[in-house]
């Protein structure tokens, strides 16, 4: 990779399963780089900028709580954002955090608890700030990240420059977001900060409404990371709406889908998050997607929108590419 000077080595044919919470046999990363929140930050972006233009693929991560890797690993520059240096600054005239993209939501909330504004609703999201709103990550039908965000900086890579975004209504929709259909195809946009802002509750009202949900959460969340998982693969959100039943009811009411192709299958226990073993393979994660997508069209006359972000050699692909090229 000569086309770049990046302020930190670069690593070749990396093994991506170590990126992996959840699924043991992932690939290898072409290339792989640990983006850091330092003074080389603004160089860095500016360097990978001029991969925009090439027929280098590169994709940027967070905590990688919301991706599947696939067997092939990835044909591009896979690059991860360190947690390491991550700032929240409190805004006191205008009542707004500016929080870098690297933050961990679980920090944001705790900031925020302890001033009395109220992020609650966000308590329990794994990952990076960054990501959650990207994919507008939210739980159940509680306020989603897109609800508190003022402004984005974000760094354009085709135009090599930071840019200002104050999101209108069309911005977010449910687990999605402008930037994250943009970058679907080729990588252009990369949220480095955000200006979040909620109401003042105070601290003791913000506490109550966080160990609610984390009281409702818990004992599922335990089991999730316990299990490996990357949360909800179906939008529940998006299910509850069409039918009125999360993904967890509609295995309760069908037992059908507690189903295994070699270990790819629904856990039994809290949530029912899709799960998988040390020797699944991508074509037995394929047989059940299609399983699920078959029945619930059957049962329900839905299709449901997946929330997972699928990572193949050449770059994201739809569920059903996924299981074209894997079943
Ligand atoms: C046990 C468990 C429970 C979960 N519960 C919830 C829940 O309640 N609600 C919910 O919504 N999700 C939930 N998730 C899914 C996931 O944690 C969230 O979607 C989270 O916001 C992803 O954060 P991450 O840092 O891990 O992102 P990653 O998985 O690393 O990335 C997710 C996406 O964001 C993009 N991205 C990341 N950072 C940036 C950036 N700075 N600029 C541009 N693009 C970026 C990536 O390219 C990718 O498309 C859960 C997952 C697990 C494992």
């Amino acid at each position: 990779m000569d086309q770049i000077k990046l302020s930190k080595d670069i690593i070749e044919n990396y093994n991506l399963s170590k990126k992996h919470l959840f699924k043991k046999n992932a690939g290898n990363s072409k290339y792989y780089y640990q983006l850091q929140y330092d003074s080389n930050l603004n160089n860095d972006l500016i360097e990978i900028s001029k991969l925009y233009n090439t027929n280098i693929p590169f994709k940027i991560f967070g905590f990688h709580t919301n991706i599947y890797i696939t067997e092939k690993g990835y044909d591009g520059l896979f690059i991860d954002i360190d947690p390491k240096n991550s700032k929240i600054i409190f805004n006191k005239e205008k009542e707004e955090f500016i929080v870098s993209a690297n933050t961990l939501t679980s920090k944001l909330v705790n900031y925020t608890m302890n001033l009395g504004y109220d992020f609650a609703s966000l308590t329990g999201i794994p990952g990076m700030v960054g990501s959650g709103v990207v994919g507008n990550s939210s739980w159940a039908s509680r306020k989603d990240y897109g609800k508190y965000v003022k402004k984005l900086i974000i760094f354009d890579f085709k135009e090599s420059k930071e840019i200002e975004v104050i999101p209108d209504e069309t911005f977010f929709s449910t687990r999605n977001s402008f930037i994250k259909k943009e970058n679907r195809e080729k990588t252009r946009y990369f949220v480095k900060e955000i200006i979040l802002k909620s109401e003042y509750i105070g601290k003791e009202n913000v506490r109550e409404k966080y160990l609610e949900q984390i009281n409702k959460r818990q004992e599922s969340l335990k089991i999730g990371f316990l299990e490996g998982c990357a949360g909800s693969i179906w939008a529940n959100l998006d299910l509850r709406e069409k039918i009125g039943m999360s993904f967890k009811e509609i295995i309760i009411n069908n037992p059908e889908f507690n189903i295994n192709f070699n270990g790819a299958r629904y856990s039994n226990n809290g949530s029912r998050f899709f799960v998988t073993d040390n020797d699944t393979t991508d074509k037995d994660v394929a047989k059940l997607f299609d399983f699920t997508i078959k029945r619930l069209k059957e049962l329900y006359n839905i299709e449901p929108i997946k929330e997972v972000l699928i990572l193949d050699y050449d770059g994201e692909i739809d569920l059903y590419t996924f299981i074209k090229r894997y079943l």
